[in-house]
């Protein structure tokens, strides 16, 4: 089995005259947190949309799992073990906690139509596994007891952790985050990152993260990459990126560059 469950080379991405992705080497190795970071407009949701088979490269190619990654239509990229979650939650709203991780698990159900319309007893006891397992996804991110709560009732910090649960429902290999700490307080935050960390450790998840926020890049992240017009401009680990004069010109800024430094000295 090759370490890396996902490779792009060199891949591009145009649209008219405007190169969104140019020439991108990446590699995400298996168990790891990776994050892309940078500046908006940088390329970083045309990349995601590129290594979950949404758009084709314009050139170079990808491959996930061993296979090429083709044009895939949504539920086949679920199939081949890819989820994510996005910068603007896409909950259904009206439909409680339970039925949302429900929907991400229904991929996986083997039951025909037959079977569902007779309920065969195979069928029931499916049902019945399919809903302890949500229950029990709903309780592993920490929305335990809430299955019942309709999804646009809950805080914003929980829509964003029943997402995962229902990414996770499908039973991806990997997880692709879109700023999944977006408009959460710092507490919110440190525990999002806290959950991010154990999906790696407790069930061997592949994570892709695009993070605004950096400090939970610099803690979750095995490596950073960084998009800046489209073009790889850095790679390496969390402390190699802050470092970097490149980085911090085009995206971190100098204030954040002097917080990193006062914080060393004060250590
Ligand atoms: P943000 O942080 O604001 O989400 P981003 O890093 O995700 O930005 P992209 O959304 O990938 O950046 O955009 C990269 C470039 O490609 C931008 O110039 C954008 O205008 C352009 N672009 C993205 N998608 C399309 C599209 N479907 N059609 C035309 N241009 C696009």
């Amino acid at each position: 089995m090759n370490d890396n469950l996902l490779e792009a080379k060199e891949i591009s991405k145009t649209f008219g005259g405007i190169v969104a992705v140019q020439k991108v080497d990446f590699t995400i190795p298996r168990q790891s947190i990776i994050s892309l970071i940078g500046p908006n407009g940088a390329g970083k949701t045309t990349f995601f949309n590129l290594v979950t088979g949404i758009y084709t490269p314009t050139t170079g190619h990808i491959t996930f799992d061993g296979q090429p990654m083709g044009e895939l239509k949504p539920h086949e990229v679920t199939n081949r073990g890819i989820a994510r979650t996005f910068q603007n939650i896409r909950l259904f709203s009206n439909m409680t906690a339970l039925e949302n991780v429900l929907v991400g698990e229904h991929l996986r159900l083997s039951t025909g139509l037959i079977g569902a319309v007779l309920r065969t007893s195979k069928v029931k006891a499916e049902e019945r596994n399919a809903r302890q397992k949500a229950l029990d996804l709903l309780e592993y991110v920490g929305l335990g007891g809430k299955g019942d709560e309709f999804a646009k009732n809950l805080p914003y910090g929980d829509q964003r952790r029943l997402e995962i649960a229902r990414a996770l429902g499908t039973e991806p290999k990997l997880l692709l985050l879109d700023e999944p700490t977006a408009g959460m307080n710092p507490n919110e935050s440190a525990s999002l990152t806290r959950l991010v960390d154990r999906l790696r450790r407790e069930r061997g998840l592949t994570v892709l993260l695009i993070e605004h926020d950096m400090k939970v890049v610099m803690e979750v992240s095995d490596r950073v990459t960084v998009l800046n017009f489209g073009r790889k401009i850095a790679e390496g680990l969390p402390a190699e990126i802050r470092a970097n004069a490149e980085v911090i010109e085009a995206y971190l800024g100098k204030e954040y560059a002097k917080t990193v430094a006062e914080e060393k000295g004060k250590n």
